[in-house]
This record gives C-alpha cells, sequence and structure tokens, in this order.
C-alpha cells in the first residue's frame, strides 16, 4: 500500500478530486455529461473497445513510442541520465492524438456523425481534424481569431483535412474563448454533436477521460524503464498546460512514491512580472472555468487574467483539476520555466542530439538541464517529449531576426 493510494480511486460519482474538479454547467449540458459518463464508463473497461483503441494506437499513431536514452546530453550536462519519452514521434506529431483517438471512438459508439473542438495553437484542433477524416465525421473547430492569424500554417492544415475553422471574435480572442465558444455550440447541438476536449479540463467526465486516453504514455514508460534501465526512474519530468501530457505520463506513476514527479508550468517573462501562464507555481487563487473548479489566474474581481508564454500550447489561465489535487497533497511538484531558459533548451537539444522539441516540452528540458547536474550519474530522468518542434521554426525564426 503507498499513501498515494487514494489517488487511484478518484474521481467521485460527481467528478471531484478532492475539492476540485465537478460539473458547473447548465442543465441542458448536465444531461449530455451524464449520457457521456454513461457511454465510457460502461466502455472503460470493454475489451472490444479497447482492443479497438490499442488497434488504432499501434497502426495509425505508430506506438509504442520509444523511450530514447539522450547519452550526449546527459553526459554534457554531468549528472543524471536523461530519457525521451518520444510523444513527438507519434503521427500528427504530439501526444494529443492518443486522447482524440479515443474520443473519437466514443464519439462513433454514441451515433453521432459530428464533432467540434476548441483550439489554441491549433495542435488539438489538428489531431481531431485528422480521426475526423480517417472516420467521416464532420468537424468543425473553434479558434480564437487571435491565434488564427498566429497560427496559418495549422489552420490550413485543418481545412486541408476537411474541418471547418470558425473564427472566435469574443473576450482575448484566444483559446479560452474558443472553449466558451465549443461549450455554447455543444448545448445547441447535443443531439447529434460530440465534443472532442483536448485536454484533462472541462467538467467532468472530461478530465477523466482525457487522462485515462493519455495514460498509455506511463505505462509505456513504466515497462520500457523497467526494461532499459533495469528499474524504475528516480525523477519525471512534463511541461504542464491543460495537463494532459503530464497526467498520461505521471498516472501509471502514482502510487510509486519513489518517483520523483515535476510539472513544470508556463513561466513566460518570469512569475514576478506577472506575465505567465503558471497558476499552480504561482498559487493562483481558486475559481470555476469551463465547468470544473481549479486554480485559475484571475484578478481581485474574479475576472479570469491574460497570460503569456512564448509557446500558444501551454497558454491558458487554468489547469486540470486532477493536478489541483496533486499539488495540495505534495504528489507532484510544480515549478516554472521562463521563456528565455526554454529557448535555451530548445536551441541545445536540437544541437545536441539532433531531436528539435516543441516549445512546449522545451519547458519540461528546461527543468531536467537544471535539476540533472544536481543527481548522480546512476539515477535516471524521463522527460516526456510531447511533441515535435516543426509547428514552432516560424516562431524562432522570428526571434533570430529571419524573415520569412
Ligand atoms: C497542447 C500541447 C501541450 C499542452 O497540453 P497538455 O494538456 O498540458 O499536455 C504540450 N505539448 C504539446 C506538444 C502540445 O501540443
Amino acid at each position: 500500500m503507498s499513501k498515494f493510494s487514494d489517488l487511484t480511486r478518484l474521481p467521485d460519482a460527481r467528478g471531484h478530486f478532492g475539492p476540485y474538479g465537478g460539473r458547473f454547467v447548465s442543465e441542458t449540458l448536465s444531461f449530455a455529461l451524464e449520457d457521456l459518463e454513461k457511454t465510457y464508463m460502461s466502455l472503460r473497461n470493454d475489451p472490444d473497445f479497447q482492443a479497438e483503441f490499442d488497434r488504432d494506437l499501434a497502426h495509425y499513431v505508430g506506438r509504442p513510442s520509444p523511450l530514447y536514452h539522450a547519452e550526449r546530453w546527459s553526459r554534457q550536462l554531468g549528472g543524471a541520465q536523461i530519457w525521451l519519452k518520444r510523444e513527438d514521434l507519434n503521427h500528427t506529431g504530439a501526444h494529443k492524438v492518443n486522447n482524440t483517438i479515443g474520443q473519437a471512438l466514443l464519439a462513433k459508439r454514441s451515433g453521432k456523425p459530428r464533432v467540434i473542438a476548441e483550439t489554441g495553437a491549433g495542435q488539438h484542433g489538428v489531431a481531431t481534424a485528422t480521426v475526423a477524416a480517417r472516420l467521416g465525421l464532420k468537424c468543425e473547430v473553434y479558434m480564437g481569431a487571435e491565434d488564427i492569424k498566429r497560427q496559418k500554417l495549422n489552420v490550413y492544415r485543418m481545412r486541408l483535412l476537411g474541418a471547418n475553422v470558425i473564427s472566435v471574435e469574443s473576450g482575448t480572442r484566444t483559446l479560452k474563448d474558443a472553449m466558451n465558444e465549443a461549450l455554447r455550440d455543444w448545448v445547441t447541438n447535443v443531439d447529434d454533436t460530440f465534443y472532442i476536449i483536448g485536454t484533462v479540463a472541462g467538467p467532468h467526465p472530461y478530465p477523466l477521460l482525457v487522462r485515462d486516453f493519455n495514460a498509455v504514455v506511463g505505462r509505456e514508460a513504466r515497462e520500457q524503464s523497467l526494461k532499459q534501465i533495469g528499474r524504475l526512474p528516480d525523477t519525471l519530468i512534463a511541461c504542464v498546460g491543460g495537463g494532459s501530457n503530464a497526467l498520461g505520463l505521471f498516472y501509471p506513476f502514482v502510487e510509486d512514491e519513489d518517483v520523483h514527479m515535476i510539472g513544470v508550468e508556463a513561466g513566460g517573462d518570469g512569475i514576478e512580472t506577472g506575465r505567465h501562464a503558471a497558476p499552480l507555481s504561482a498559487n493562483a487563487p481558486q475559481g470555476v472555468l469551463h465547468g470544473n473548479r481549479t486554480y485559475l489566474m484571475s484578478d481581485e474581481g474574479g475576472q479570469v487574467s491574460s497570460t503569456h508564454s512564448i509557446s500558444a500550447g501551454l497558454d491558458y489561465p487554468g489547469v486540470g483539476p486532477e493536478h489541483a489535487l496533486w499539488k495540495d497533497v505534495g504528489r507532484v511538484e510544480y515549478v516554472a520555466a521562463n521563456d528565455k531558459e526554454v529557448l535555451e533548451a530548445f536551441r541545445e537539444l536540437t544541437h545536441v542530439e539532433g531531436i528539435m522539441p516543441a516549445l512546449e516540452p522545451a519547458h519540461a528540458l528546461a527543468h531536467a538541464k537544471v535539476l540533472a547536474p544536481t543527481m548522480r550519474p546512476d539515477q535516471h530522468i524521463i522527460v516526456n517529449l510531447s511533441g515535435r518542434g516543426d509547428k514552432d521554426i516560424l516562431t524562432v525564426a522570428k526571434i533570430d531576426g529571419m524573415d520569412f
């Protein structure tokens, strides 16, 4: 028995992770969410459903993803051995497809011909448009007008895949506004529409099912580390936006008390400047956003604050409710890496290992860079390399003064 065994039995029947999570929505959505919960709970341990999911992960996504020993980088840092869980090698280039495959299968089983999604940087939109194309589902993706301007390539990718991208003009015209609009669409069209949420946030049962679909990452990493390292790792590190890649890696290790887990949030210009997206490390107040209670960056009047990060995928003022609980009970340590450190880590991994990470996991790498030299060479760190960097080349080029 581990003192953390209770954490594997959550959430409760109403979707609470301790005081967090829940289902703060209108009555219409409440019914739709109860339906979804019933469908999911009946399929969660259904061997046919799991077999179909596993088959898709193997033959469409390309799983298992390798656990790669970054030997040269480890030697250069002069401390612990660093291993990279290569989610960047998945079809569509990130961990997000694990979850969209799972939810698309749920949409199919529910007989819903139309799927909707929200997206910030466009990665979740692309992953959703991809699985919708494959299953022949109609797909509409809500995206803030500001993000559409910043992420033209992904917008075009979604259109090529057959999705309709809807520009959101409300609020700050970014991810949180896109999520509001998607929820509004769902209320109107619940009968024929399945809402595919991209991270471990939203109302119950989304945080639970998104975590379950991503937990394949941690199950593989556990098995691979026993085989390749000969034991469990000392430390796991993952970046945290909404928190799905981190929970996916961490969850299967939650009862292994000796495995230290670190979630790295977007420090932006630095926590002290207020220009960041790190609600947990900054000890933000608690509040309700998108149907769940969590740590939420907001001002004294309760208005949700605007956030800042070099990486659009981490630019979210809230965080999944299960992370909020894990912070409170001390199971996971939450820290932040700022934009400058992130760029350094991005360049360093590219140069030393020939692997170009997305700017999101470059946050996790930035922390590994600080931590590894304080550890011994016979200790082991696994970093979740949640996605590849191709999508971020233009962002980095602009910083370098290149003009395309
Ligand atoms: C979207 C994204 C993230 C952030 O989302 P989480 O739910 O926190 O995992 C991290 N890495 C990549 C590559 C992403 O595309």
